[in-house]
């Protein structure tokens, strides 16, 4: 199958043509989120920007099936699988069940997703659903002889696996400045290297969530869920995995590692890694507790926001950056991203409102040509900020003839539907959006005419009125917020 595709591999750490192994089949595999709490608007970055390309290789006509886990074990804090069991914590903050923590926050992680138009993936399987494969993979570990038991944990053996393998493939960091980093084994530790980490974990009393296995009743490592689920649903070696960057030192390294023990190959052909989204420079996190959620940012009730913004404002904000460079979230960036994503969702809008030459004089626009550049952004490592840029020549053009000041025909106006079809709402995955401050749409022009006879009562003084309206609007949902800029509304 032909493609112009090249994207970059963290493993190679450069830019390589995309040559799936098994054609037109693709094996895309993303790290899911953890779901003891809210995901934050750093964790939709990730799984908005695997959805730009989940739907660019669909469009690209490959027949994807795209694994995204669930991770719902009672995993502990802590990159390497120390501290408290994070699920558990919660359950007794929330005074819940560890399970009703996680089916609550995968519903929110769904309805959230949805928000943002992405597609769902084929397989959304879960870490709890997944034991015995789990288990079945440690025992092949310590059968190659890179797994130990002490105590009923089992741990991976990074000190025996290094000498023959390149352990730091994917971040090419050095050996010593990792172990440097890492602190001494303590006296009662059982590990064998400072490197090692676990692979089964043997429950304390107090931990909840807990199956049995040959070492012991316990719960499995963080790690080996993604190797043991991958390589069940897409095979030992498969085309993408991807994930956040801050996953590739760790999780990912040890991924790599696991299925080399396990299975002595590479996973994944191709790595790919998302940038983060940054507040104020420093990383949207969970522990950092910068996190906005997104329901936060759709009603501006956050001290930070000046404002709320829609679902498809927020996608936009997020496509109009390279999902390799760090994205850094600020009101006015959002207030640009949002003009610009009315410009464009209003320029699709005119396309029924156009009045088309009779003559066949010339459209002075090369569509073929723009088309042309448009996948050569999409192919060049699926730059949607370059794409964006093009596609705001087209609203221009579509601009000039509603204005009459360019001259377009009827299947003109029919290939630029098609054109604005394919890159806005198939690739781009954005759609006119009715929940939100509007734009172009009839909800926006009601709420408009609301406000103002709001603004009418309140200028007579006749704040009965003017309070009335605002309150009845709560009470279906729709929120008023004044500003310095006039009213401005939000669905809750
Ligand atoms: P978690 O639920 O913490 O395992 O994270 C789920 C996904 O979100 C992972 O792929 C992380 O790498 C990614 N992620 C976490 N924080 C950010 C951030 N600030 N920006 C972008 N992606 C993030
Ligand atoms: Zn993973």
């Amino acid at each position: 199958m032909e493609n112009n595709l090249a994207l970059y591999n963290t493993l190679t750490r450069k830019k390589e043509k995309f040559e799936p192994l098994n054609a037109p089949f693709v094996g895309l595999y993303v790290c899911g989120p953890t779901v003891y709490s809210d995901v934050h608007l750093g964790n939709c970055r990730t799984f908005v920007s695997f959805d730009l390309i989940f739907r660019y290789l669909l469009h690209l006509g490959y027949k994807v099936r795209y694994v995204r886990n669930i991770t719902d074990a009672g995993h502990l804090e802590g990159d390497r699988d120390e501290g408290d069991d994070k699920f558990a914590k919660k359950a007794k903050l929330e005074q819940l069940e560890p399970m009703e923590i996680v089916q609550k926050y995968t519903l929110g992680f769904h309805e959230v997703l949805r928000l943002f138009n992405t597609l769902p993936p084929s397989i959304e399987p879960t870490a709890t659903g997944h034991i015995s494969e789990q288990i079945e993979m440690v025992k092949q570990i310590i059968a190659n002889g890179y797994g130990y038991e002490r105590n009923g944990t089992v741990y991976f053996d990074v000190e025996k696996y290094v000498k023959e393998h390149d352990y730091t493939t994917l971040t090419n960091r050095k050996l010593e400045d990792l172990l440097n980093n890492t602190r001494e084994l303590g006296g009662q530790d059982e590990k064998r290297g400072r490197l090692d980490f676990a692979l089964w974990i043997k429950a304390k009393p107090e931990h909840i969530m807990r199956w049995p296995a040959p070492w012991s009743v316990g719960f499995p490592g963080w790690h080996i869920e993604c190797s043991a689920m991958s390589s069940k649903y897409l095979g030992a070696q498969f085309d993408i995995h991807g994930g956040g960057m801050d996953l590739a030192a760790t999780h990912h390294t040890n991924e790599i590692a696991q299925s080399q023990a396990c299975n002595h190959v590479q996973p994944a052909k191709y790595w790919m890694h998302t940038n983060m989204l940054t507040v104020n420079g420093a990383r949207m996190s969970k522990s950092a507790g910068n996190g906005f959620l997104p329901h936060e940012l759709f009603t501006g009730q956050h001290p930070l926001l000046q404002r709320g913004y829609s679902p498809m404002a927020v996608r936009f904000f997020m496509m109009q950056a390279h999902y390799r460079s760090t994205l850094d979230f600020s009101n006015d960036a959002l207030d640009a991203a949002d003009k610009g994503y009315k410009r464009l969702m209003n320029a699709i809008a005119l396309l029924d409102k156009i009045k088309p030459v009779a003559t066949s004089s010339t459209t002075e626009f090369d569509l073929d040509a723009l088309t042309n550049r448009c996948y050569a952004a999409m192919d060049d490592d699926f730059n949607s900020p370059v794409l964006i840029a093009e596609l705001f020549e087209v609203v221009r053009f579509i601009n000039a003839a509603y204005d009459g000041k360019a001259s377009v025909q009827v299947a003109d106006i029919e290939r630029l539907k098609s054109f604005m079809q394919t890159f806005v709402e198939d690739i781009l995955g954005l759609k006119d959006d009715v929940l939100g401050n509007g734009g172009t749409d009839s909800l926006d022009e009601l709420m408009q005419i609301i406000i103002a006879v709001r603004n009418e009562a309140k200028s007579n003084k006749d704040f009965t009125t003017s309070d009335r309206i605002r309150e009845e609007l709560q009470a279906v949902g729709i929120q008023l917020k004044d500003s310095k800029d006039g009213t401005l509304w939000n669905k809750i």
